[in-house]
């Protein structure tokens, strides 16, 4: 075990024995996913990320456009959680109360980073999450793999590996630790098992817009992508499910691209299985069919061919962490 693993391992058994709020590991859970989301950093958030042999830096309007927008997919999945149940306001109150509604529709960090609520209320948010008790230093403490400067947040590459390399795993144990801390501060049973259902199975992730699913709807007929049985729900095996294609697990973004829809049974028995590779091109004909609307869904990507290309990668990374060659029953 490196040094860099030894953080990680070290911040990860600190925070699951005193944790007192839900942003370390959030913090944790949105950073592996912004470093997963590589394929998208010189076509979209090129400005916000400098990476060279040994260092990357991050904005902090990035990693704040991240960590936000976890926390605000688990406040519109579980609306009666609380985040930050301690006497002052820190991080996320101010921003994410939406009393005018306009936070509605934002759940992705390019929507965050972009929109221009961000950019009136950014300021606010980011100056307080810089202050001494807040998250960024808090979590610098904890888990000095990530040095807070001025402007951004600085790691060193071998950092970044040991993070992406065991992504999976580290992932579903902040996810667990999300899980135990939010059981541990409520009573209320129904609520602990939607917190259960979003962490530990994690079948209500896919934001599917009604535009978006009646395309994918068409495009497979309404049959499931995979058997292709008819998805006419008369039957609980025939009820359609949306599904990742590289499992949630695996990628932690909702875009379209990866969206199938499945029939409950094929769903139920994929589970963090990577389908087959035939499966993945027809998934990738499927989208260079369609480049315009898949592209412009959720977040404007302008190069196509570049992020075909990065998905593909995707795929092959996937398949060396997660089970493979997974195909209907
Ligand atoms: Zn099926």
């Amino acid at each position: 075990m490196n040094y860099y693993e030894k953080c990680i391992n070290s911040f990860l058994s600190t925070v699951s024995s005193k944790m007192s709020a839900l942003y370390l590991p959030v913090m944790f859970l949105s950073l592996i996913e912004l470093l997963e989301d590589q394929y998208k950093f010189d076509v979209v958030y090129g400005e916000h990320i400098q990476v060279t042999n040994t260092r990357i830096k991050i904005s902090y309007p990035l990693i704040t456009s991240y960590f936000l927008s976890y926390l605000l997919r688990i406040r519109k999945e579980i609306p009666s959680i609380k985040m930050a149940p301690t006497k002052n306001r820190t991080h996320d109150d101010a921003f994410i109360e939406d009393q005018e509604g306009l936070l509605k529709d934002l759940t992705l960090p390019g929507q965050i980073l972009y929109s221009s609520t961000f950019e009136q209320r950014g300021k606010i948010v980011l100056s307080r999450m810089r202050k001494s008790d807040n998250v960024f230093p808090v979590f610098e403490r904890h888990c000095p793999i990530l040095v807070c400067e001025k402007t951004h947040i600085e790691m060193d590459i071998a950092a970044v590996h040991a993070l992406t390399s065991n992504s999976v795993l580290y992932a579903r144990m902040g996810e667990l630790i999300c899980f135990q801390y939010l059981s541990r501060i409520t009573y209320n049973y129904d609520l602990r098992e939607k917190i259960e259902q979003y962490f530990i199975r994690g079948d209500s992730r896919v934001d599917f817009p009604n535009k978006a699913k009646s395309y994918v709807i068409d495009f497979q007929e309404n049959r499931c992508y995979y058997c292709e049985r008819v998805l006419d729900g008369s039957s609980s095996q025939s009820q359609a499910r949306a599904d990742h294609f590289i499992p949630w697990v695996f990628v932690k973004t909702s875009t379209l691209e990866n969206l199938i829809y499945a029939c409950n049974e094929c769903n139920g028995t994929k589970l963090h299985r990577l389908p087959k590779l035939a499966y993945f091109n027809k998934l990738l004909h499927r989208n260079a069919s369609n480049g315009d609307f898949i592209s412009s869904y959720p977040e404007l990507v302008p190069n196509w061919t570049e992020r075909v290309e990065r998905w593909v990668k995707n795929y092959h990374q996937a398949s060396e962490q997660l089970s493979t060659g997974w195909g209907p029953l």
